[in-house]
């Protein structure tokens, strides 16, 4: 098994915030938020980019979805807005590798991002 951050922090290794928890995903606090609500949406299974998602993943991709607009729903930003994102691999600014998509919202969002 895969031992990354989000690993650890799944398997209760290391605390954190934890938004939202179900058996497919864990949502939880973004330790260096970028925005007044920073979250990262994490599926247990461990998918080391979106390079490696396969069809048979589609079910959890599409949770992750619903799970970050249920957040933003909770944590007030549905209707202010908020932006959601995969980074992907080093020019996309990935850092931790085990998938994760970020929901940032509670200030204006610049567009492009940098
Ligand atoms: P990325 O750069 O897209 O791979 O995003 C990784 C994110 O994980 C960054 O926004 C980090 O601030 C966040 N992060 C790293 N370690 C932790 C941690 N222990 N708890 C919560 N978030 C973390």
């Amino acid at each position: 098994m895969s031992n990354t951050i989000f690993q650890k922090i799944i398997k209760r290794e290391i605390p954190s915030t934890i938004l939202y928890e179900d058996n497919d995903v864990i949502a939880i606090e973004d330790i260096n938020p970028v925005s007044p609500v920073h979250a990262l949406i994490i599926p247990k299974k461990c998918i080391e980019t979106l390079n490696d998602l396969s069809e048979k993943d589609a079910t959890i991709v599409a949770k992750m979805i619903l799970v970050a607009k249920n957040l933003a729903k909770e944590l007030k930003i549905d209707q202010s807005g908020y932006r959601t994102i995969f980074n992907c691999n080093d020019d996309g600014g990935q850092t931790v590798y085990h998938i994760h998509l970020h929901l940032i919202g509670g200030r204006k969002l610049n567009w492009p991002p940098g």
